[in-house]
């Protein structure tokens, strides 16, 4: 502390000196009566030199200015946190006769705790790395058919389509369905744009339901309200990993003669009646986008029962072509394929599924006993076919902008729910029903669903509430 106090009327070189030695990189200067006079920094001595003043020059009282921030010994570090920010970080602290005490550093926590990132510590660079070093780094190769065969298999279905990322499982989906202009499809009002984008980009019409309160998917009432004469496929959505109530949703579809294509891209490994999500639907469609439960950086996939769609899935994939006939092409199709070198990492991240899954419920489960009695709801299926993952974090609450704001002060991400899609302009055309979307949208909140998260800042936040 000694080190670095100057006196008026030394020169500023002494200042330098002083600055030079300071622990906390600044010089507190003092006047004849030891008190506090104010604070030179290297920038002021920048500044000066640079306005023609001198390295010898004496320190006065109308070089370093009147007003400099500084705080008083009974300031709590709350109060003398809110006087730093992020050009003044180091401020004197002065006794009650203005003699300087002590100083303040604010340690500014620079790194924001996201809400979602990839755990890549398994075998994910070893298969990376032998993808590569094979050179089959385009969409054919060994690890596409160990991803299709490994993914399929987890989730208890025959066939698995690998595709470029989860929206172009959709819309392949949609596709292989000859669904398209003159078509419906029932999708949940409250989901991510990737679902109704898809129906759209197909030409069919999308209609936006309601969904219900109990496991933030489709509600089942409203479904069978929106049915009419042209609809002709429900998307389903496992929202945030809740499983949708899929055997009576199944029986709807039947008794329609609708398609069912589950949007898995948030559930991977949830659970309806002992079998695996996207076991149900004729076709599901996965997204291992990197924020979710396992990732390939960018991809997605279609898995299905049927080999005719099967077929029909890769022959859309891959431009339309026939698997028989090189360069013939039996429709229109697309390229939605994904790289040998993203399958290899997704055949590294299936492998640790279950600890991936266990470790995201440990995270939910801390965040619920911390979070208890301070006005969170979350979701609690009472349904005992019903085996819900955790994806993100995600509860209720009332309180949310409040909420938000005492999460990120502690540098701690936290993110609203989706945005009902009838609240969205180039969507609203489509709304069918929306009570339950809008107010759940309103009160949800993501948690960061990482392995950094510093739960004692979770307590701090949670005693602040
Ligand atoms: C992430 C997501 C998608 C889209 O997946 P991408 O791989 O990003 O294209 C589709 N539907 C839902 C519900 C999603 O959360």
């Amino acid at each position: 502390m000694d080190k670095s106090v100057a006196k008026l009327g030394q020169s500023i070189k002494d200042v330098l000196l002083a600055i030079n030695e300071a622990p906390a990189g600044v010089a507190f200067i003092v006047d004849e009566q030891e008190k506090l006079a104010g604070v030179f920094t290297d920038g002021d001595v920048r500044r000066l030199l640079l306005e023609g003043g001198s390295i010898d020059q004496l320190l006065t009282r109308d070089l370093l200015g009147e007003n400099f921030v500084y705080g008083r010994q009974d300031e709590t570090p709350e109060q003398l946190m809110q006087k730093t920010n992020y050009r003044i970080r180091i401020i004197p602290i002065v006794d009650e006769n203005f003699r300087l005490v002590n100083y303040f550093r604010y340690e500014h926590k620079t790194h924001l705790t996201p809400v979602a990132e990839p755990a890549l510590k398994g075998n994910e660079f070893a298969y990376l790395m032998d993808a590569y070093l094979s050179t089959w780094i385009s969409s054919r190769g060994e690890y596409i058919n160990r991803f299709e065969k490994s993914f399929s298999d987890y989730c208890g279905v025959e066939y698995g389509v690998c595709v470029s990322n989860g929206t172009a499982a959709l819309h392949l989906a949609l596709l292989s369905l000859d669904v398209g202009v003159g078509d419906e499809v029932i999708i949940p009002n409250l989901t991510f744009g990737a679902t109704i984008n898809a129906v759209l980009h197909t030409g069919a019409t999308p209609v936006l339901v309601d969904i219900n309160k109990t496991n933030w998917g489709v509600d089942l009432e409203e479904v069978k309200k929106a049915i009419g004469p042209k609809t002709k496929a429900i998307i389903p959505v496992h929202l945030y990993g809740h499983p949708c109530e899929m055997a009576e949703l199944m029986e709807i579809a039947h008794r329609n003669r609708l398609y069912v294509i589950e949007d898995c891209a948030e559930a991977h490994g949830a659970e309806y009646d002992g079998k695996k999500v996207g076991s149900f639907g004729d076709i599901s469609c996965f997204s291992f986008f990197a924020n979710k439960i396992i990732t390939t950086g960018e991809g997605g996939m279609c898995l299905t029962k049927n080999s005719d769609l099967d077929k029909k899935l890769r022959i859309i994939r891959d431009h339309g072509m026939s698997p028989d006939r090189k360069y013939f092409h039996e429709m229109v199709g697309h390229n939605f394929r994904m790289t040998n070198l993203q399958a290899a990492i997704g055949c590294a991240q299936l492998e640790r599924i279950d600890s991936i899954l266990e470790e995201r419920t440990e995270i939910e489960s801390k965040y619920r006993k911390i979070l208890e009695g301070k006005g969170f709801e979350w979701v609690d299926i009472k349904d005992k076919r019903s085996k819900s993952v955790v994806w993100l974090v995600s509860c209720l609450t009332k309180n949310r902008e409040n909420v938000m704001a005492a999460f990120r002060k502690e540098m701690i991400d936290v993110r609203p729910f989706f945005i009902p899609l009838s609240r969205i302009p180039i969507y609203e055309k489509y709304l069918f029903s929306e009570k339950n979307s809008l107010e759940i949208a309103s009160h949800g909140i993501n948690l960061p669903t990482v392995e950094g998260v510093d739960f004692s800042l979770v307590e701090k936040i949670a005693a602040s509430l």
